[in-house]
């Protein structure tokens, strides 16, 4: 067990839940690796008390943090600036904390997803599900890379963009039932699961199961080796990457903005792939 000092630099993760997340794993790992005396903490926050966890964190000299759902958007109020693209976004997934208590938001979710995209290609045409935090960096994501037209899909309507976004023409929104998700995955060459669903032994999508197949690219910003959506698009025969290769992506990134140090890229790749394998069993 590591000893830790009233010197050890103390990072964490905000989320609720929290328990699924890797993110401790991958960073205690670099942080043994590079010798650092620093420590990577999650911590449970429910969305009532986010503004007095935030500033406990200050108050606490946590040196930085990141922040997963369903934090992402709500946070942006407490922050003292956004790095681009994070104001654009309003979403926020990575929190730097100055001595004098302000805090800057960054957002390294977008880096992830397009480090996928660039080795996958770009469509022309995608199926975006879900529209918070991680989905609206997804939608830049695709419409930097010169995606053509994004169905985009939510539970809730009327929650995927700011009327005044500048890639809003490229936006088709699609109703959240199965007939009109199949439409439009019968469209798409790109289907992007950004919702929760997946963590939970019940989550299930059965448009999907109907419409995959082997000419479709499925991505799941979901990691979880058990989620049904991720098995039942496998089935069908289509492509599917899973969510650890962007959270690898995402890590690196916001490591290094929060940390100011080069992050050790092959301990952080090879400690999320073997926690995943160890789960799989
Ligand atoms: P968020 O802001 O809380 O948004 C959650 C989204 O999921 C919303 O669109 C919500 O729809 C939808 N949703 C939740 N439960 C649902 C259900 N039962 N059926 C249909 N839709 C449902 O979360 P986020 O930060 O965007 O993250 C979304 C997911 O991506 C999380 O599971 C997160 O772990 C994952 N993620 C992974 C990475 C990575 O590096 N691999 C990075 C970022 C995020 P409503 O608007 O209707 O509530």
């Amino acid at each position: 067990m590591k000893a830790f000092s009233g010197r050890t630099r103390v990072y964490g993760i905000i989320g609720d839940p929290i328990s699924h997340s890797l993110s401790p794993v991958f960073w205690n790992a670099a942080f043994s690796a590079l010798g650092e005396d620093s420590v990577y903490v999650p911590f449970h926050v429910d969305s009532q008390k986010l503004g007095d966890a935030v500033r406990g964190l200050a108050c606490l000299s946590v040196k930085g943090f990141n922040v997963t759902s369903p934090h992402k958007e709500s946070i942006v109020k407490f922050l003292s600036r956004l790095q681009p693209p994070a104001n654009s976004l309003r979403a926020v997934n990575s929190v730097k904390i100055f001595s004098n208590g302000e805090m800057e938001g960054s957002n390294t979710d977008i880096g992830g997803f397009l480090s996928i995209l660039k080795k996958e290609g770009v469509p022309k045409k995608a199926l975006l599900l879900g529209a918070g935090g991680a989905a609206k960096a997804v939608f830049l994501g695709l419409c930097e890379s010169g995606v053509e037209t994004v169905f985009w899909a939510n539970r809730t309507p009327g929650k995927q963009l700011e009327p005044d976004s500048k890639y809003k023409t490229r936006v088709v929104p699609v109703p959240w039932n199965e007939i009109d998700l199949i439409k439009a995955i019968s469209k798409s060459e790109l289907v992007v699961n950004a919702t929760s669903l997946g963590w939970n032994k019940t989550d299930s999508l059965s448009a999907l199961q109907k419409s995959l197949n082997f000419r479709k690219l499925y991505i799941d910003l979901n990691y979880c080796s058990k989620s049904n959506l991720l098995i039942e698009a496998k089935k069908c025969g289509a492509r599917v990457i899973d969510g650890s290769e962007m959270l690898v992506n995402q890590g690196i990134e916001s490591f290094e903005f929060l940390t100011g140090n080069s992050a050790p890229q092959e301990i952080i790749r090879s400690s999320v792939l073997a926690c995943l394998a160890k789960e799989a069993q």
